[in-house]
């Protein structure tokens, strides 16, 4: 701004030097308009703030230097609810333009919020000529759509005779005036508008990659995100004039639109904030909270759909300060109390407050419209939409390691029920299932099942002579050996004591004898232990079995049992075949 104060200035000098001043003498005098870019109005007008709305252009023009006007010199342009009219008075002159190729561009804070701006330009035969511009106000035929209003400066406006403008509005609103060359505008506009397509795709894009989160998750918290891109993304189309740019100003419907986006953006933000932080949990005060807020976000949508212009304005700016700090608080305090994937959650707020607070702050007329106030909150949204995203992805990739992790456990605790701990072979109440379980399936594939039953032989005599210590030892080695000696597919159960089972599916009786064999033989060896500077070892006896048609599991192991008594009988150290 002071480069193009001090480029008004000195412009003014070089015609004043140059004996070019204005025939009628304004307060200040003409803008002579350089070549390329644009000149801010603001710093060469005077402005009359607040005036009758009654007030004509008949009787400002009767006086072209009316003392009720004075240099806006930095002072905010600005119609509202106390300034319901606002005039400003400049003079502009360019040497050699033709019609059309200058515009004056009025840029209001909300373009849609500007009720009027009326444009007076002096005519060949004296008088003024209006061109009425407005929010509230249907397009004139031949309007160049834009987010703002323009007009085309037709070369009797570039003489430097004085022009006003009139802004009318009921709802407050900042407003900014630049005179440009047609096309530095047209370039200025071009960029500007690649700029905001940028921000609506990635909004768009985030409502897409959501919505499909949606679908895979049917997580509530998600369709709050929605809710809350969806309206942010609807609210800046109407807030940043876009929808006015597009489809032309629809009096009336712009503004309802406005308001009913802005309650909803905010009704949603403080839900998905209740949600994603479980804020239930972390503090019922804050969750009551974020609820009121909402409910007052649904309550300044709905006025702002009414017609109340007024109170949406009122409601909704208060609530655009109020939520995200509440966010901010509720999120850091979430993460105080250990909830991890709250810090997505703050980052992804902590942007949009920045933009937030500056755009409340411009409505509120505490800062003065610029760059960022007017376009931060939109970056800031754009951001914000990403961030959130990643907190839910965040937020899903912990909960799913939460999972994992109990599952884990879960199946550790089940895996040691079915086990006995000494062994740790299967324990007999899972011999009941599994031998359920492979004789069904035997019988239905016909294939063959097998049973070995071991029983250490003389078992009492070892614990009585060398302690429980050295049987506790024996069996260990036994489960060992037994497990060495069968395929991965067989299973190995401890049925008591010192007794064993092995079952082994698709195994014929005969190389189930051979595997039984196996174990006696390495057992004997396996077993040898020294106890009281002498060497002990012990031998097993088995029997074997192989499941007949129909027979049940019982009946089929009662059989292995049986066998192996046989061995015993026999004179033990020996596998037994049953031969049914
Ligand atoms: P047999 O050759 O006829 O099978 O003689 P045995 O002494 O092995 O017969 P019995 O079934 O009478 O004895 C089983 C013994 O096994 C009784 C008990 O001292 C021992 N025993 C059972 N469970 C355990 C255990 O968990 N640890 C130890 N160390 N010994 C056990
Ligand atoms: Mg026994
Ligand atoms: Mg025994």
């Amino acid at each position: 701004m002071r480069t193009k104060q001090a480029l008004a200035a000195a412009l003014l000098l070089f015609s004043l030097a140059r004996g070019k001043g204005p025939g009628a003498a304004p307060a200040q005098a003409p803008a002579l308009l350089p070549g390329g870019g644009p000149v801010a109005v603001g710093d060469i007008a005077d402005m009359l703030l607040g005036a009758d709305p009654g007030l004509g252009i008949e009787e400002l023009a009767a006086d072209p230097a009316d003392p009720r006007f004075t240099p806006v010199a930095g002072r905010q342009v600005y119609s509202g609810r106390d300034a319901p009219s606002t005039w400003l008075r400049f003079s502009l002159r360019a040497e050699g333009a033709g019609d059309g190729d200058w515009i004056l561009e009025v840029r209001p804070s909300f373009s849609i919020v500007l009720d009027e701006a009326s444009l007076f330009l002096p005519e060949a035969g004296g008088g003024y000529a209006e061109t009425k511009a407005g929010a509230r106000l249907r397009a004139r035929s031949g309007e160049m759509p834009s987010r703002y209003f323009l007009f085309e400066l037709p070369a009797s406006a570039l003489s430097g005779a004085p022009c006003y403008l009139r802004l009318a509005s009921a709802t407050d609103v900042e407003t900014r005036v630049f005179a440009w060359p047609v096309r530095t505008y047209a370039r200025r506009a071009l960029a500007e508008g690649a700029a905001y397509g940028l921000i609506y795709g990635v909004l768009a894009a985030m409502l897409l990659y959501n919505a499909f989160l949606f679908f895979a998750l049917k997580d509530g918290s998600i369709l709050r995100y929605i809710g809350f891109v969806a309206f942010a993304f609807l609210w800046t189309f109407f807030v940043q004039g876009h929808a006015k740019a597009i489809f032309g100003p629809r009096p009336g419907l712009d503004q309802a639109a406005l308001w009913f986006f802005a309650g909803g953006m905010l009704a949603f933000g403080a839900l998905f904030a209740s949600a994603f932080l479980e804020m239930r949990r972390g503090s019922k005060a804050a969750h009551a909270a974020l609820l009121a807020l909402a409910a007052l976000g649904a309550v300044a949508a709905l006025a702002g759909a009414a017609g109340l212009d007024r109170a949406a304005f009122l409601v909704s700016h208060y609530l655009g300060l109020a939520l995200p700090v509440l966010i901010v608080a509720a999120a850091a305090l979430r993460l105080a109390q250990g909830f991890q994937a709250a810090l997505y959650f703050l980052v992804a707020w902590a942007c949009l407050v920045l933009g937030g607070l500056a755009f409340a702050l411009m409505g509120l007329k505490a800062l003065p419209v610029g760059f960022w106030t007017t376009n931060g909150v939109s970056i800031g949204l754009a951001a914000e939409s990403v961030l959130l995203a990643v907190a839910i992805a965040d937020r899903y990739r912990r909960l799913e390691r939460e999972k994992l992790s109990l599952e884990r456990r879960e199946a550790r605790y089940r895996e040691l029920s079915l086990r006995d701990g000494l062994t740790g072979l299967y324990n007999k109440r899972h011999l009941e299932t599994e031998l359920r379980a492979e004789v069904a399936r035997a019988a239905e594939g016909g294939t063959p099942l097998s049973a070995i039953f071991l029983d250490i032989d003389d078992f009492k005599a070892v614990n009585d002579s060398h302690g429980h210590a050295l049987g506790d030892e024996m069996l260990a080695a036994l489960a060992a050996t037994v497990l060495a000696s069968v395929r991965e597919r067989d299973e190995a159960f401890r049925f008591g004591g010192e007794e064993f089972v092995v079952l082994m599916p698709g195994i014929r009786a005969a190389d189930a004898f051979l595997a039984a064999e196996r174990i006696r033989e390495r057992f004997s060896r396996d077993s040898r232990r020294e106890s009281g500077g002498a060497t002990v070892s012990a031998t097993v006896s088995l029997g074997v079995a192989e499941l007949l048609a129909g027979e049940s599991g019982e009946a089929f192991l009662r059989r292995a049992d049986d066998a192996m008594y046989e061995a015993k009988r026999l004179g033990k150290d020996r596998t037994a075949l049953d031969r049914a």
